[in-house]
């Protein structure tokens, strides 16, 4: 690494909600700065005047909040380097064109969209491998290149409208190096002369990103693969600016694909597939469809930022659950894969599961608390953390808990037919009477306590596991998945433990007698 202090940007464009592609991005350059004791910045790239998506921007602001990746410098926080939204610099952006033309590297060009059309037809037609204004159309067309000097002048002074396009320099070869993918090379010839900027009298994406990278030192530029083909384009424009020795290191960051690795991941293959896309809840402004977010799916955002961080990236060893300190430390662009990263929603909730297991149950608790009031269960603090202990192994959300373990807080009102029908018969029944004067005498209940006890009951009735736990358990909870007979016990004590096992006696007589 060299010694001028490493500076990074996520620069997104508010034409409609982040994606957690766009999160990923961000999170390799917040992980890039922090490793390297360096800055980063949020700069929104909101040249595109007609695209902006209301809501957008503070989406944006929000989702990086709740994830964690919080900007040195940006809209809000500030910096030496501002303003940081590009459309608070729109004046500064002119004078570079206006440069790029002095120098003889652009050219302001006036056709129509009917000339521009009329001009791919024509190319079509001569089945030329391209159709784009470039060295080999631009001087069939209306431009300062092909127009006299004062034509041009009267056109301008005139307010006929232009656009000004870079002269991409003919027979040349692009060379630059991507810290992914090495050695890039292209040949001039097969860029088109990019508009940089428009006749509304805003800069494009290409001329704006360039010039604010110049502007706010950017060391690295880190970005999704989607921008690979603008590159040589923004190396010639360093060039002709001559900022050659301070032009940025690339990034190409891996596309995330499709669980299936056909295509990139869309909002469709989520909806389709029933997996979110977005950080947050992001609601359409026009359309008004609502999308779900990770956050309300029942993410927590750290493990949603380590699954992300793998997606692409593999730190050194094998170790797959970091945290955020891990990932600074571990992180390297050496290690950032050159192919497309598959979405796996599966994977997702195995993180998060994995976080889930690691919180106490206090914690959870704390969480799971609204959730029982919301259906009017009081119980106390101690009760419902131990059950919290048990069903974060069960579960991947704090969101299953209810689902997973509603037994626990009430009566079950059903139960599971198949094993009381298999299972339930006289000798079981008087087991059941025994089991429960045992139960009464019985002083510990942990679980450990109670696992013994049990096993010492089965062997002393002769009773085999199979005939007695899975019909102990449909008496106790209703169904044959749960928690260990042993936990249920201990979890439920002696009085309640009791009076279900009582109460479904009767329950479990009348479903044989329908049989
Ligand atoms: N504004 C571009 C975007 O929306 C930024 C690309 C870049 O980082 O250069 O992703």
């Amino acid at each position: 690494m060299n010694e001028i202090p490493v500076r990074v940007r996520f620069a997104p464009s508010p034409t409609g909600p982040l994606h957690i592609g766009g999160v990923r991005t961000a999170l390799y350059n917040y992980l890039f700065a922090r490793k390297y004791h360096g800055t980063f910045i949020i700069r929104i790239e909101d040249t595109d005047q007609n695209r902006l998506v209301s809501g957008a921007e503070d989406y944006l602001f929000e989702s990086l909040a709740w994830c964690g990746i919080i900007s040195d410098e940006g809209p809000g926080t500030g910096g030496e380097y501002g303003p940081y939204r590009q459309s608070e610099r729109k004046e500064i952006y002119r004078e570079y064109a206006d440069r790029l033309i002095a120098n003889g590297h652009a050219y302001y060009a006036f056709d129509t969209v009917e000339e521009l059309d009329a001009m791919r037809e024509r190319l079509k037609a001569s089945e030329s491998s391209t159709q784009q204004y470039d060295c080999n159309s631009r001087m069939a067309m209306k431009n300062s290149l092909t127009l006299a000097a004062e034509e041009v002048q009267t056109r301008i002074t005139r307010g006929d409208p232009y656009v000004i396009r870079t002269k991409v320099p003919e027979n040349e070869t692009v060379i630059f190096n991507d810290l992914v993918r090495g050695e890039m090379v292209v040949e001039a010839n097969q860029l088109d002369d990019k508009v940089l900027f428009k006749s509304d009298g805003w800069p494009t994406y290409h001329l704006a990103n360039v010039v604010d990278d110049y502007l706010m030192k950017i060391t690295h530029v880190i970005r999704g693969e989607e921008w690979l083909p603008s590159a040589p384009l923004h190396v010639l424009l360093y060039k002709f600016f001559g900022w050659e020795s301070i032009m940025p290191q690339f990034t190409h960051v891996p596309l995330l694909l499709r669980p299936d690795g056909n295509g990139k991941l869309s909002k469709r293959d989520g909806d389709r597939l029933g997996f979110p896309v977005f950080p947050v809840n992001w609601s359409d402004p026009l359309s008004g469809e609502k999308s779900t977010g990770f956050r309300e799916r029942g993410f927590f955002p750290q493990p949603l930022i380590n699954f992300l961080a793998l997606l692409g990236w593999h730190p050194a060893g094998d170790k797959e659950v970091m945290t955020m300190e891990d990932m600074i430390s571990e992180f390297s662009i050496e290690h950032v894969h050159k192919a497309g990263a598959r979405f796996d929603f599966e994977k997702a909730k195995w993180f998060n599961h994995e976080y889930l297991i690691k919180m106490s149950g206090s914690r959870l608790a704390a969480m799971f608390f609204p959730v029982l009031q919301e259906k009017n269960i009081s119980a106390s603090e101690e009760f419902v953390a131990r059950v919290c202990d048990v069903l974060k192994h069960r579960c991947s959300f704090l969101s299953d808990f209810w689902e997973s373990g509603s037994f626990f807080f009430r009566q079950p009102d059903s139960f599971d037919e198949v094993i009381v029908k298999s299972k339930w018969n006289e000798k079981v029944k008087r087991n059941f009477e025994m089991l429960i004067s045992e139960l009464n005498s019985l002083s510990d209940f942990t679980g450990a306590s109670v696992d013994q006890f049990l096993h010492r009951f089965l062997g002393q009735n002769n009773l085999k596991a199979g005939e007695l736990f899975p019909v102990l358990r449909v008496a106790l909870i209703g169904t044959k998945n749960g928690p260990s007979v042993f936990e249920i016990i201990s979890l439920l004590g002696r009085d309640e433990v009791i009076k279900r096992i009582r109460s479904s006696q009767p329950i479990f007589d009348k479903m044989i007698s329908m049989l």
